[in-house]
């Protein structure tokens, strides 16, 4: 049975698979592989999705939910038409229809896929991705971060090209020439921007910062475009009804749009019998956006400053997500980064492109089974502790950092802050804020301890975050033996059958590491033998070497780690050899002379 991915985006869902060696977007029954993320509910009570759903929210908004995406995980709930749907239930509804469009284009069943998400998700919207594939009949055992896809499709395009070329395929592990590219993936759709820094190296994908904005995209500059359209027609868009809104911004889009292939448009509009219009151009939308821009600016920024990287160590920025199409923002970027900006193929394919191909590695397919992908954790995660002066005021302990490699786990050990306290709450935070109330608290464990003195009971705290994004906290008591443990997703603390996913991602993930684990064993014996076969300045430099390599595996980055070994395994193998070429040397010159002595003879 296959395994599809899918691209549940805030404006359009996209589905792929992998097929006969290379990856496939899911045509709807009328060949579109673009579906709307928009439900409605007819007069008749029937449900819509996709396209006709996009229709009917023209007619009656009120009964039509889009953007849901946004408020996955939340609490916000949505009436149609006298029902009550939560985000989750919507995107279940999205899914369920690329779920049958994939089922109708491969004639067979799909239980399983891989569905792509912001990577600024956190594990609410995570969590609640998953229950709404759950709810649509899809297992989904991975989530993968849109912007790792986007940069999946560019490495398998090439990789895949050099492997036509007829060279050694690079994504094996015997390839020839390494090959390394820093991307800045620039993924900006309906209502999110995600700024990514990948690295690539030969077969592996590792994202190595990442920083986004939940909040801005493509429809922020619609409501822009339609208020600054009432301004000029002496409209006043706040005291507007909500139909007036939705037209006003659907006619904003689509001039939006079309500026990405004319130079002006003119947005017209009907009322009261007059049409009112506005010149729009790609530098209208410039003056008329600042903040918009300044908040792109600022993202990028945080990326890259996370990364430790300036402008210049980008060799190539991807745009990925609708709103990259846009000219004020392509034209934008080129004059930040001092190059000409463009969209290569297809932004809006690029993360449906990558979630199939991942689907592709899920399923262990021969192309591109040998891809590796990494990801980073995109913000602090920690516990509120007390403050420095005891004032009840509380502080944060960070215990992930954001931009931590995935999966990772992080162990601390906590004390009690007040005379004979009964119990240690374990409040858990997500955000970068030391004043844990402006970051968001994603829940909390409370574990008992023997009463006594304020600091001589404690317990040792676990902070697991998988490769999914979902955060497990584990605690243990070093004087009870009791332990206590919870996935973190706020007012979800149970153990579901959630966790065993969890578990095995777990597993998975640690699978990952088994090629560079039989590397690193044949290194460090080969160190080991070096060392005690040399001396002095050679046996130093066996010690350095090994201490680098040590360094690199400290790191857990995979990049490093192989990068590292390499260069290791190069540098101890020349020493190998000088070692045995002197031996070789002299028993060259024994075997020649034994050979002039049995010649002579
Ligand atoms: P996504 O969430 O990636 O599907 O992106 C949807 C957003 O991209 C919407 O805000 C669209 O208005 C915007 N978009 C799509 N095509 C274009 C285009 N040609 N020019 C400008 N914006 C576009």
């Amino acid at each position: 049975m296959a395994v599809i991915g899918i691209d549940l985006g805030t404006t359009n869902s996209l589905a792929a698979v992998w097929q006969g060696g290379q990856v496939c977007l899911i045509p709807d029954k009328t060949g579109n592989y673009i579906t709307p993320s928009i439900v409605a509910v007819d007069a008749d009570g029937n449900i819509m999705t996709g396209y006709a759903a996009r229709e009917e929210e023209l007619l009656a908004p009120d009964r039509c939910a889009s953007n849901f995406k946004r408020f996955m995980g939340t609490e916000k709930r949505y009436c149609l038409a006298g029902h009550e749907f939560r985000p989750e239930e919507l995107s279940a509804l999205v899914l369920k229809k690329m779920k049958e469009g994939a089922e109708a284009f491969l004639g067979e069943e799909v239980t399983e896929a891989v569905i792509s998400v912001p990577a600024y998700f956190n594990s609410d919207q995570r969590y609640a991705t998953k229950l709404a594939a759950q709810l649509a009949g899809l297992a989904c055992e991975r989530i993968v971060n849109e912007p790792s896809a986007a940069a999946l499709t560019v490495r398998q395009e090439e990789l895949s090209a050099k492997g036509q070329e007829g060279e050694a395929a690079f994504y094996t592990m015997d390839s020839g020439e390494a090959s390394e590219q820093c991307l800045l993936v620039f993924d900006f759709g309906g209502g999110t921007l995600d700024v990514s820094i990948v690295d690539c190296f030969e077969n592996i994908v590792e994202i190595t910062a990442i920083a986004g904005d939940n909040h801005l995209g493509g429809t922020d500059f619609d409501e822009v475009i339609a208020a600054a359209f009432c301004a000029e027609n002496g409209m006043e868009w706040e005291t507007l009804d909500r139909k007036e809104k939705t037209a006003l911004m659907f006619e904003g889009r689509r001039c939006k749009e079309t500026l990405s292939s004319q130079e002006a448009v003119t947005m017209q509009y009907q009322r009261d019998g007059k049409c009112l219009g506005m010149e729009l151009t790609s530098e209208k939308i410039f003056s008329l956006a600042p903040g918009l821009f300044r908040r792109i600016k600022n993202t990028i920024s945080r990326a890259l400053s996370d990364a430790g990287l300036g402008i210049s160590d980008i060799s190539q920025v991807l745009l990925a997500g609708g709103s990259s199409r846009m000219p004020a923002v392509q034209m934008f970027l080129s004059r930040l980064f001092g190059r000409g900006i463009t969209a290569g193929v297809e932004p809006d394919f690029l993360v449906a492109r990558g979630i199939g191909i991942y689907a592709g590695i899920k399923e262990r397919q021969e192309e591109v089974k040998d891809i590796l992908m990494t990801d980073v954790c995109p913000f602090s995660l920690g516990l509120r502790v007390q403050g420095d002066l005891a004032d009840g005021e509380g502080k944060m302990c960070m215990m992930i950092e954001r931009n931590n490699i995935l999966p990772c786990r992080v162990t601390k050990y906590f004390v009690t802050a007040s005379e004979f306290q009964e119990e240690i709450r374990l409040m858990v935070y997500l955000g970068e804020s030391y004043h844990p109330e402006q970051n968001l608290k994603i829940g909390e464990l409370c574990f008992p301890v023997p009463k006594a003195p304020a600091g001589k009971e404690g317990v040792y705290v676990t902070f697991t975050y998988n490769i999914n994004g979902i955060l497990e906290v584990f605690a243990a008591s070093s004087s009870t033996g009791q332990e206590k443990s919870a996935a973190f997703v706020s007012g979800r603390g149970q153990f579901s059958p959630e966790q065993l996913l969890q578990k095995q991602d777990w597993i998975q993930a640690q699978q990952h590491l088994l090629q560079e684990e039989e590397e690193r064993k044949a290194i460090l014996s080969m160190a080991d033998r070096l060392f005690a076969e040399t001396s002095g300045a050679a046996r130093e430099y066996v010690e350095q070497v090994i201490q680098y390599y040590n360094h690199a595996w400290k790191s857990k980055s995979l990049i490093r780690i192989r990068k590292a070994g390499k260069a290791v395994l190069q540098s101890l193998l020349a020493v190998d050899m000088r070692l045995r070429q002197s031996m070789f040397d002299e028993g060259m010159f024994e075997e020649a002379f034994l050979w002039e002595d049995g010649a002579e003879e």
